[in-house]
């Protein structure tokens, strides 16, 4: 760490086996399960304007996902916070995309029992990725409904952060194959779940409307039905056909990779009158207002203790 004060992290600072190095130089053994077999768990916290945003809610999740899939990444909940701290005070960055890893590790060699493993964490924090581009944010994003089914919670329970994102990722290429933004898979019902790395919600006669089960319970939808919640709109969170969301008068998708963003087409067709909804605009003001919320902020100290 002494050494770590000459080197480059502008791009982004990674924490790997105990050090601190530049983004583009962090690596990874190749017999990790974590790699072999998307033997992993990880959690995505943002920084905005030097403060982490719902620090707390991301490393709850963090410790259920992990014990979900018997992962022990070995840090307290302080340690956590301390170097990922350390990652953006590096990296010096006022706005960035954090990420916490723990992967399964490597069994000693010849062994598959994966309660032999040691386990890995790690971290790092680059630049924010934005789920949308500029241009998708000022207009809504166009997504596709697809025909691939998100993976059911009997096999890999969708409610835990993992890396099983064949069907997410299969989903997208089909949809960017169509000229779509991004893809919204369903479950075996037909019903509407969730997209690669985020929520959706539409908005029906003034209700603000989210599924219910089979989807990765976002900080950012939990954030955005209290927002819902304190503004009086009624919420509700129930199955959602793909149906009900095409003939919605709004779309929006939640994530903490830029909040609540539009969507003003749908499977090629208006969402409404095809323009950025009322109640999608009052939600994603309230959303980026609450970055100033103590309770919900913590900011980094940049300048070395
Ligand atoms: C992380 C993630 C989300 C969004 O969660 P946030 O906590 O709001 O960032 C949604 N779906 C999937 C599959 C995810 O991995």
């Amino acid at each position: 760490m002494a050494d770590s004060e000459n080197l480059d992290f502008s791009k982004g600072c990674a924490f790997v086996r105990g050090q601190y190095v530049p983004i583009a130089q962090a690596s990874i053994p190749m017999t990790d399960l974590g790699f072999l077999h998307s033997d992993a768990t990880y959690d995505v916290v943002t920084v905005w304007d030097g403060a982490f945003f719902r620090l707390d809610a991301h490393l709850e999740r963090f410790k259920r996902s992990c014990e979900h899939w018997r992962l022990d990444p070995g840090v307290t909940d302080p340690e956590i916070t301390a170097i990922l701290s350390h990652c953006v005070r590096l990296s010096g960055l006022r706005q960035s995309y954090v990420e916490m890893i723990c992967t399964r590790g490597q069994t000693p060699w010849g062994s598959r029992d994966p309660r032999q493993a040691v386990n890995q964490f790690y971290a790092f924090a680059v630049p924010f990725v934005w789920l949308a581009n500029e241009q998708q944010r000022a207009n809504g994003l166009h997504l596709k409904i697809s025909g691939v089914q998100r993976i059911p919670a009997s096999s890999v329970d969708p409610t835990i952060k993992n890396y099983h994102w064949n069907d997410l990722t299969m989903g997208l290429l089909g949809a960017l194959d169509e000229g779509a933004d991004s893809v919204l898979l369903v479950n075996a019902q037909g019903q509407i779940v969730e997209g690669p790395g985020f929520n959706v919600f539409c908005v029906r006669d003034g209700s603000v409307i989210t599924p219910d089960h089979g989807m990765l319970e976002g900080v950012t939808r939990k954030t955005v039905i209290e927002i819902a919640h304190s503004l009086d709109l009624p919420v509700e969170v129930r199955p959602v056909s793909a149906e009900e969301f095409k003939s919605a008068n709004e779309v929006f998708i939640s994530s903490s990779g830029g909040g609540v963003l539009p969507v003003t087409r749908l499977d090629g067709n208006a969402v409404g009158r095809g323009e950025i909804g009322a109640v999608t605009r009052q939600l994603a003001e309230a959303y980026w207002a609450l970055h100033k919320e103590p309770s919900f902020n913590l900011p980094i100290s940049y300048t070395p203790p």
